[in-house]
């Protein structure tokens, strides 16, 4: 079993709210492997959760 890019990139934004099973993060994790666009989009939304939290001042902010 495969996944298409539109499903691929719904499960990384739902990987934004949600825990994913194993079973889809394994077949998410194949098709990044074969897909650049979508390891692209992984990438940023990776980076966009980061900033978003920082921005919620959730981290473990460092020098207070
Ligand atoms: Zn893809």
């Amino acid at each position: 079993m495969r996944l298409t890019c539109k499903e691929a990139t719904a499960l990384i934004s739902q990987a934004l709210d949600r825990q994913l099973s194993r079973w889809e993060r394994l077949l998410l994790r194949l098709h990044l492997l074969i897909c650049d666009a979508c390891s692209q989009f992984a990438k940023q939304s990776a980076f966009i959760r980061r900033a978003m939290r920082r921005l919620a001042g959730d981290d473990d902010a460092p020098g207070r």
